[in-house]
C-alpha cells in the first residue's frame, strides 16, 4: 500500500543560499509526486560566520512565493511561507522583527552552530568525544526550544550528519537524558519536532530523529509533529517521507500538525 503523503514542511529554493533551483521546480516536483502542500523553509542566519550570513532577503522570496501560488494553487498545491531560522535564541529581536513584518505560515528552528563552532565540520567532532559532542549539542538545543519563537524543531539530531563519519557510530538511545529535557521544552513551547529525511540520503542512513525519540515524545504527552525532507533539489522533495510516517505511526502519533500564520491551522489524519 502506497502511503499519502499530506505535505512536505522543509524545502529550499534559490532564496536559499545553499540552493539553486527555483520555486516552480520544486512545486513541480511536489505535484507528480501527488503532496499536496509544500512549505519553503529557506536558510535565515544572523550568525556572521555562517555561509548564508546576510543573504536571505524577504520580498523576493514572498515575489516568488506570490507567484507559484498563483500558478500551481490551480493546480491543487497549497504552498506556505515558511523559514529556517538558525540560532533563534541569540538572535531573537532582529529576527522577530522579519517574521512580524511578513506573512509567514510556519517557522522552524535549527541549532547549525553549537557554542559557536559548526556541527557540520569534522573537527568539531575531533576535539570531542560522542557524548561530549551530544552532551554540548542538545543542551543549547534545549536552551534554542525553551526559548521559543518558532513553530517545529528542525533535525533534532543534526549532529549526526558529520558526527557519524567521524565516530562511525550514532544511537539516540545513548542519549535520553539528553534528548527528554528538548522534548519536554517542544511541549513546554507547543513547538513541533520534526521527522526530518535528509539523513536517509546520508552515511548515517536514519531519520532525524529514529523511532525511539518519537515515541519518548509521545509517552511524555507531545502531540504536534511535523515531517520535511529537507530538500535542496526536485528529485529529493518527499523522499523518505512514507518511512517518516511509518515512525510517527508505530509512536502512537494518528496525525500530523498543519501550520498557517505561524499557529496550528489542523491536525491531519495519517
Ligand atoms: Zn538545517
Ligand atoms: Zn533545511
Amino acid at each position: 500500500m502506497t502511503v499519502k503523503i499530506p505535505f512536505d514542511y522543509h524545502m529550499h529554493s534559490n532564496n536559499s543560499c545553499d540552493c539553486r533551483v527555483t520555486m516552480a521546480e520544486m512545486c513541480q516536483s511536489a505535484l507528480q509526486k501527488g503532496i499536496p502542500e509544500i512549505a519553503f523553509t529557506e536558510h535565515f542566519n544572523r550568525k556572521p560566520e555562517d555561509m548564508c550570513f546576510d543573504k536571505y532577503v524577504p520580498a523576493p522570496f514572498f515575489r516568488d512565493i506570490e507567484a507559484s501560488r498563483e500558478k500551481f494553487g490551480p493546480q491543487g498545491l497549497t504552498i506556505k511561507a515558511g523559514i529556517e531560522v538558525g540560532e533563534m535564541h541569540l538572535y531573537r529581536a532582529e529576527v522577530d522583527k522579519v517574521l512580524d513584518a511578513w506573512p509567514y505560515d510556519v517557522v522552524l528552528g535549527s541549532l547549525h552552530w553549537n557554542n559557536g563552532e559548526s556541527i557540520f565540520e569534522r573537527s568539531y567532532f575531533q576535539k570531542r568525544d560522542a557524548l561530549a559532542a551530544a552532551r554540548e549539542y542538545f543542551t543549547e538545543l534545549a536552551q534554542m526550544v525553551e526559548a521559543g519563537g518558532f513553530n517545529i524543531m528542525s533535525h533534532m539530531d543534526v549532529i549526526k550528519r558529520m558526527g557519524y563519519q567521524v565516530y562511525k557510530h550514532f544511537d539516540i538511545t545513548e542519549y535520553e537524558e539528553l534528548v527528554r529535557p528538548v522534548l519536554a521544552a517542544c511541549i513546554r513551547q507547543e513547538i513541533a519536532p520534526e521527522i526530518n529525511t535528509s539523513a536517509l540520503r546520508m552515511a548515517v542512513n536514519q531519520t532525524h530523529p529514529t523511532l525511539e525519540a518519537i515515541r519518548w515524545y509521545r509517552e511524555m504527552g507531545g502531540e504536534l509533529l511535523s515531517i520535511g525532507s529537507d530538500s535542496h533539489r526536485p528529485d529529493q522533495l518527499g523522499t523518505g517521507l512514507d518511512k517518516a510516517i511509518e515512525i510517527a505511526k508505530e509512536a502512537g502519533f494518528t496525525q500530523l500538525t498543519k501550520f498557517a500564520g505561524r499557529k496550528v491551522q489542523e491536525f491531519v489524519a495519517i
